[in-house]
């Protein structure tokens, strides 16, 4: 026999039983995003290897280890989405979406990176993407943690997410803050682990995003970029945090949150959970107002975030009352071949006469009692019966499977009616 193939590692399949759970949420979310006035732009899964070298940055994790990178035909070097901020702004520069324009917008994708498997922690994995153009105050800012913060509310997992925020002020600040940061961790090289080395030069700041448990306290330690912010950056912070407090939205300062790519300035913040171990950020963002000139656009602002699909699911893992919007409500029985060309016509008449209703009819042939278990078992209400009987009187029965009423044997306007009910 042929040996089986077999998904790609960390590239997972959502199976029937799981589905039902991604369909509650995003149905949760494209509610929410549409209650706040938001629209869904659709982006293409793969790009030109540039836009992600010079967005996400060229010394950071994704670009220098996790891209699925691969030579089109004709030579071009393509990239698997990593992110979709990337995309999506290069998709509103190329379609002139950012002039002297708003925009509020949301997608839905996969993305790709070549990460080490593990819980929460995917090479294919799904996330929201929400994205705003166009407006430079912290009222923004605010908008997208407020809606983030009722969707916690409508999905039932706000007590289990905490905010953090952090301000990295604009390129300036960051440039002086940068040569202090430099001082400090020479002065400390001895400590520094491989990656934070070579950072170290390249890249300071990423140092302080070290997951390493041994670099921990050094980085605790490390000058704060809070202290370097201008007074227009603090004044845009404050903007945002006399909003939260306002609304009360509880939140705590994380100096140390840097975010893992190049392009952000100001406002950055995660919601992070400690139910799901390491892997803790269910959703990233920030402002990333100087991403569009680097893509060639006009100088413009823009604020988003981008929300883990499979860990906003596991953490409604241990739901059980999220049911299955699957289930069918009814389930057609046919025994015998004149059962079954008259049934597949009865089927469309009722699907035709009650919309709403979920109709599974039985397809091949079978024993009644062997069906019967399948209706039973397909979580119906109700077993519509077409036997010889019912055929040659032109009617039909119906047995209530979850209540004790009666079977009854009707004919099919008056189970339509029924059914409308
Ligand atoms: P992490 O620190 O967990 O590696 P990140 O900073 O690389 O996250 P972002 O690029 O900001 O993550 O992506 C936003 C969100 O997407 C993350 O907070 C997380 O919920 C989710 N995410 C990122 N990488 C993965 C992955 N490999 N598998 C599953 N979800 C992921
Ligand atoms: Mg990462």
């Amino acid at each position: 026999m042929a040996k089986n193939i077999q998904a790609i590692r960390g590239m997972h399949d959502v199976l029937p039983e799981q589905s039902a759970r991604w369909q509650f949420v995003e149905q949760h979310i494209r509610d929410v995003l549409g209650v706040y006035g938001y629209k869904e732009i659709r982006l293409p899964i793969v790009e030109r290897t540039e836009l992600f070298k010079r967005s996400i940055g060229e010394v950071t994790d994704i670009v220098e280890k996790e891209m699925y990178t691969f030579d089109d035909r004709n030579g071009d070097s393509l990239t698997l989405r990593p992110e979709g901020t990337a995309g999506c702004v290069r998709a509103c520069i190329e379609h002139g979406l950012l002039h002297n324009q708003t925009h509020r917008l949301w997608y839905f994708g996969q993305m790709f990176r070549y990460e080490r498997p593990q819980k929460g922690r995917y090479r294919q994995f799904v996330q929201l993407g929400v994205e705003t153009y166009g407006m430079a105050d912290a009222d923004i800012d605010a908008e997208l943690i407020i809606l983030s913060h009722r969707l916690w509310q409508r999905l039932g997992i706000s007590g289990s997410v905490e905010l953090q925020l952090n301000s990295l002020g604009t390129l300036e600040e960051r440039a002086g803050y940068r040569e202090q940061l430099v001082d400090y961790f020479s002065a400390h090289s001895e400590q520094l682990d491989e990656d934070s080395q070579r950072r170290l030069l390249s890249n300071p700041l990423r140092i302080l995003d070290t997951k390493n448990p041994e670099m921990q306290a050094l980085v605790e330690a490390a000058p704060k970029l809070m202290e370097f912010l201008g007074a227009e950056s603090k004044a845009h912070f404050k903007g945002l945090t006399d909003r939260l407090d306002a609304l009360g939205i509880s939140y705590t300062v994380n100096k140390r949150l840097v975010r893992g790519l190049d392009y952000y300035s100001k406002t950055v913040f995660e919601w992070v959970t400690t139910e799901l171990g390491a892997q803790g950020t269910i959703c990233a963002g920030g402002r990333y107002d100087s991403l569009i000139e680097q893509l060639g656009g006009k100088p413009g602002h823009a604020v988003g975030f981008a929300m883990g699909m499979e860990r906003i699911l596991a953490l409604l893992e241990n739901r059980q009352d999220l049911g299955d919007s699957q289930t069918v409500d009814a389930y057609m029985i046919l025994v015998g071949e004149s059962a079954q060309r008259a049934g597949i016509i009865l089927a469309e008449q009722i699907r035709d006469s009650v919309p709403g209703l979920k109709l599974q009819m039985h397809c091949g042939a079978g024993s009644f009692k062997s069906q019967f278990k399948k209706a039973d078992k397909s979580g119906a209400r109700y077993a519509l019966i077409l036997a010889e009987d019912e055929v040659s009187n032109d009617t039909i029965s119906i047995k209530f499977l979850r209540t004790d009423e009666e079977q009854r044997t009707v004919s099919s306007a008056q189970l339509i009616e029924l059914l409308q009910d």
